[in-house]
This record gives C-alpha cells, sequence and structure tokens, in this order.
C-alpha cells in the first residue's frame, strides 16, 4: 500500500479509536490543532513518563520544572524571537495556497534522495549478494548525476539560509521549477519573513495592558530560572533542568497532522557545562537521546542524525533526530549547543548576573548550554506509525497497534466468555486487583473474537478471557496481542506476567 495512504489510514484509525481529534470539531475544526481522545491522553501521558523519568529519575544531576506559558515580554527580546523567530513564506498566486519556502527546497532535496535510493534498491535487487553499494554510488551515471544535482542545490540553499537571502531561495524554487503541490503552478509570489509568535494582552484596560507572547518554546523558562534552581537546589555544574509543557507557534503550514501544530507540547532539557566542555556534551547527549528512541524498539534503520544547513542564531553545533514516518524521514527531536547565548542576553536585559561559581576553576562563568528538545506529539506520531499494522490473516486481515507494551494505554482486557455463570463477576474481581497496577477495560460485549479485534486496534498487549473452568480452578486464558497466542494461566499469576512486559524499568535497562 502507497505511504499516503497507510497515513490516510492511521489519521481514521486515530479519531475512530479515540486517540486523537480535530479541535472544535462540530463547528468544522481549528487549523493544526487536536485535542487527544480517551486513549490518547494515556499514550501521551506514558510518553512523558518515559521521557520525564529517563532524564530526571535516571539522571542524578538532571531536576525538573514547571514554568509558566506567560512570561515577561522582554524575554523573547532577549532571546531574539521577536526579531529572529521566523520563517520563510511564499505564496502560489493560483491556488493561494501558503508554503515555507525552505520546506519546498528541503521536499526537493529529498526527490533527489529518493531517485538515489530508488537506483541503489533496483541495482541490489539485479545483483543479489554480489552488489557493492558504496561502489555502485561512486560509479553508477544517473546516482552521480542526481547526487550533483544534490550537492549544488544543497549548497545553494545553506547559503542562502545563512545569509537570509529571501530572494535567492526564490531564484531556487523557481530554477529548481518546483510546482505547487495543488494548482501545479510555478505562479510564485516574493519569498516574505513571517513571525511565528502569538501576542495576546494582558491587564484589564486598555492603557494599562501590555502585549505578551505565547512561549514559541519552554526553554526560556529554564534559562529565567537557572539561578533560582541552580541556588535553591545546590546544583553544581554540570547539571540539567527537564521541563515539560505547551508552546504555541503560528505555523504557516499545517498540514500533516500532529507532526506540525500551532499549539503543542515540548519536552526539554537544558544542560548547563563548563564553557569549552559543551561539544563533548553534545556528543554525550546526541548518544544518550538516540538510544532513548532506539529502545523502544523500532527498527535502529528508521532513524538517523540530519545536521542543520543552518544553525540557529544561539547555537554552536545542532542536530535532528530524524524517524522515517510514512511521509519520509523527518525531524522528531533536536539536540543543540546553544553556547552562553540565552543566559548572557538575559544577563544583559534583565541587569542581574547570571553566573556559575565553579570551585574547581576557582572562577565564576556564564554557563554553556546543551539542550535536547523534543516534541510529545510528534513522538506520539512515530510511536502510533510505527506501531499501525494491517495483517492478513487466514480468514480475514485485522489491524492491530503493535504499541511497545509499556506505552500501550490500555495493558489489559478483562472478559467473561458469557454474561452469566458468575463469569462477569470472576472478571470483575480480578480487575479490582490489578487495577492498582494497570490499567485494565472490562468487555463483556460481543462475541470473543470480535472483542479480541476491538482490543488490538487500540493496542491492548494482553486479554483475559474468563470461562467456566476459571471459577473451578481460578486459572484463565491470556491471549497475547501480537501473536495471538493463548495459554492458560493461574490468575495469581496475571499481576507477574503482565508486571514484567510493561515495566519501565526494563525499558530503562536498555538505555
Ligand atoms: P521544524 O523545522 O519541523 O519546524 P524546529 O526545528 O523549528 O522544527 P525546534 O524549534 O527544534 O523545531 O523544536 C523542538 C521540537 O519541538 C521539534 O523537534 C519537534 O518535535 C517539536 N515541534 C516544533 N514545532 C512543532 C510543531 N509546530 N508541532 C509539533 N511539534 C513541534
Amino acid at each position: 500500500m502507497a505511504q499516503e495512504d497507510i497515513f490516510k489510514k492511521l489519521v481514521a484509525h486515530c479519531k475512530e479509536y479515540g486517540y486523537v481529534f480535530q479541535s472544535s470539531e462540530i463547528y468544522d475544526g481549528l487549523g493544526a490543532v487536536y485535542d487527544y481522545g480517551q486513549m490518547g491522553v494515556e499514550l501521551k501521558n506514558n510518553i512523558k513518563k518515559y521521557w520525564w523519568d529517563s532524564m530526571v529519575l535516571l539522571h542524578e544531576n538532571v531536576v525538573g520544572l514547571d514554568s509558566a506559558i506567560f512570561m515577561h515580554p522582554t524575554i523573547w527580546k532577549a532571546s531574539g524571537h521577536v526579531d529572529a523567530f521566523n520563517d520563510p513564506l511564499i505564496d502560489n498566486k493560483d491556488s493561494k495556497k501558503r508554503y515555507r519556502a525552505d520546506v519546498l527546497i528541503e521536499d526537493q532535496l529529498a526527490k533527489y534522495e529518493e531517485k538515489m535510493n530508488k537506483e541503489v534498491a533496483k541495482a541490489a535487487k539485479r545483483f543479489g549478494e554480489s552488489f557493492d553499494e558504496k561502489q555502485f554510488r561512486e560509479t553508477n551515471p544517473r546516482v552521480l548525476a542526481n547526487q550533483e544535482k544534490w550537492n549544488n542545490l544543497h549548497t545553494r540553499f545553506s547559503n542562502a539560509l545563512n545569509d537570509n537571502d529571501l530572494a535567492e531561495l526564490k531564484q531556487i524554487i523557481e530554477d529548481e521549477g518546483i510546482v505547487c503541490p495543488i494548482s501545479g503552478s510555478r505562479n510564485w509570489t516574493d519569498v516574505r519573513q513571517f513571525n511565528l509568535m502569538f501576542s495576546t494582552e494582558m491587564g484589564s484596560t486598555a492603557e494599562g495592558a501590555s502585549k505578551i507572547f505565547l512561549r514559541p518554546e519552554t526553554a526560556q523558562g529554564i534559562f529565567v530560572n537557572y539561578l533560582n534552581v541552580q541556588k535553591t537546589g545546590r546544583m553544581k555544574i554540570p547539571f540539567g533542568i527537564a521541563q515539560i509543557g505547551k508552546a504555541f507557534r503560528n505555523e504557516i503550514v499545517a498540514r500533516q497532522f500532529i507532526f506540525r501544530m500551532r499549539e503543542f507540547e515540548q519536552m526539554e532539557m537544558q544542560f548547563f557545562v563548563r564553557p569549552g566542555s559543551e561539544l563533548d556534551w553534545f556528543e554525550k547527549w546526541k548518544e544518550t537521546r538516540m538510544k532513548w528512541h532506539r529502545a523502544l524498539g523500532f527498527g535502529d534503520e528508521n532513524y538517523r542524525f540530519h545536521e542543520h544547513e543552518k544553525l540557529a542564531h544561539y547555537a554552536n553545533a545542532a542536530v535532528d533526530v530524524e524517524y522515517k514516518f510514512p511521509f519520509g524521514f523527518k525531524e522528531v527531536e533536536g539536540i543543540h549547543s546553544r553556547t552562553d547565548f540565552d543566559l548572557s542576553q538575559h544577563e544583559q536585559y534583565s541587569g542581574k548576573k547570571i553566573r556559575y561559581y565553579d570551585p574547581e576553576l576557582g572562577e565564576s562563568y556564564v554557563p554553556f548550554v546543551v539542550e535536547t528538545s523534543i516534541g510529545v506529539d510528534r513522538m506520539f506520531l512515530q510511536v502510533i506509525s510505527a506501531s499501525y499494522c494491517e495483517e492478513q490473516l487466514e480468514k480475514d486481515t485485522r489491524v492491530v497497534l503493535k504499541l511497545p507494551p509499556v506505552l500501550a494505554p490500555v495493558k489489559l482486557a478483562v472478559m467473561p466468555l458469557v454474561k452469566k455463570d458468575g463469569l462477569p463477576e470472576k472478571a470483575r474481581e480480578i480487575i479490582d486487583e490489578l487495577k492498582f497496577d494497570f490499567n485494565c477495560q472490562y468487555d463483556e460485549k460481543d462475541s470473543i473474537g470480535k472483542r479480541y479485534r476491538r482490543q488490538d486496534a487500540i493496542g491492548t498487549p494482553f486479554c483475559v478471557t474468563v470461562d467456566h473452568q476459571s471459577a473451578e480452578d481460578n486459572t484463565v486464558t491470556i491471549r497475547y496481542r501480537d501473536t495471538m497466542e493463548q495459554e492458560r494461566v493461574a490468575i495469581a499469576d496475571l499481576g507477574k506476567i503482565i508486571g514484567e512486559q510493561v515495566s519501565y524499568k526494563k525499558l530503562f535497562g536498555k538505555l
């Protein structure tokens, strides 16, 4: 099945099973804003717990914070967001659709890459075992021609971004013959800068009210609390502050479900280090974060690092962790070496000293910062994309979400075979015993087969069926979602069997 079709099905599945709803749907929706339903909120909470505990529990020198969304407006001036948090936008005059010029060009780069990969895949199939990919890439004329186009475009693109040359961005779009996917035309406007921050008014009277911003990243809340946390927590450098919270960006193009939203959630950690040691820490955090992703078991080949074409105004190194979504490799997380830019700016704008006295060096300095920043919603999409499966069975097909059990919203469904003979009561007893440890669901409607399918669709890893034998010998059938195998086990053993599979501790063991 084409990847776009899979993605469409996945979006429909998220709605049908209570994972994600369009915001304000009964009023025809609000662009790029989504609500999480009864299943979605559980999955989201589990993702957040995986991240939070991996940061705060597993690192003695990382502590948490929950700062407010509203902040003093000068913070955004100091951070550079008022002047430079822009995206280059371009409109197609025929379709009236708006695009990000940089994304149009990135898609063009991806097209060249795809062409090369197709040639390689074709040749690999033809030559079988004896295929030498490196040699093929270095000698095949079609691959070489596309590689040259990629190189030229990449260089031009990086230069244009670094020089903030909007006219050149437009020229690239024209020279590459990039068309609007809706109208198919090349009738483009000029490229303009567009600030992504939402603003609102704080205060009751028109004269007294001041303009404030909805934060476009959670990081600044951490920077402005650096001194508070360092002092009250008696933190010694190196140390980190982790935070999960909402962020808001007035995204120009927001057409990829929860991949790009106007209101979203971030999990960010700022790690404060000695100046000069930041690039070593940058490498360490790159490795740590990649391990965190891979531990979920979605396949190492589906992740890669992507170096930035243009470094943000505050960074001296930056890399993205990309995951292979149904629509290609895309950023899930950014890891940035932010230098001492933010703290120095806040020193300057607030007039307060933001320093660390390093007893080992016997001197004070503004710490350098390495940041890891991941979107909860993008992570959610990664988990759902990796887990969604349509399986051909002997007689029919089943849709199953093969979620890592530790993240699954419902861990266990308990089903009485029939609605009589004391079986529902027995099933309730099991739930009453296990509900303190696991999210359980009671299900007695429809045939067992239908109930299994329903649980497969929401990704429940274990189904337990209570039958007449259960009343006699206190055993039940446990059915495993992925293999569909069933076995008879003692009710008394259920907690242990399930507990082992859904344990965060086991997952953390892989980090
Ligand atoms: P992009 O290039 O995709 O716009 P970015 O590089 O601006 O993203 P960062 O500022 O590095 O993103 O933000 C860190 C993380 O926050 C991203 O890796 C992503 O997971 C998440 N994120 C950023 N913008 C959005 C958004 N509009 N919707 C959902 N998640 C987002």
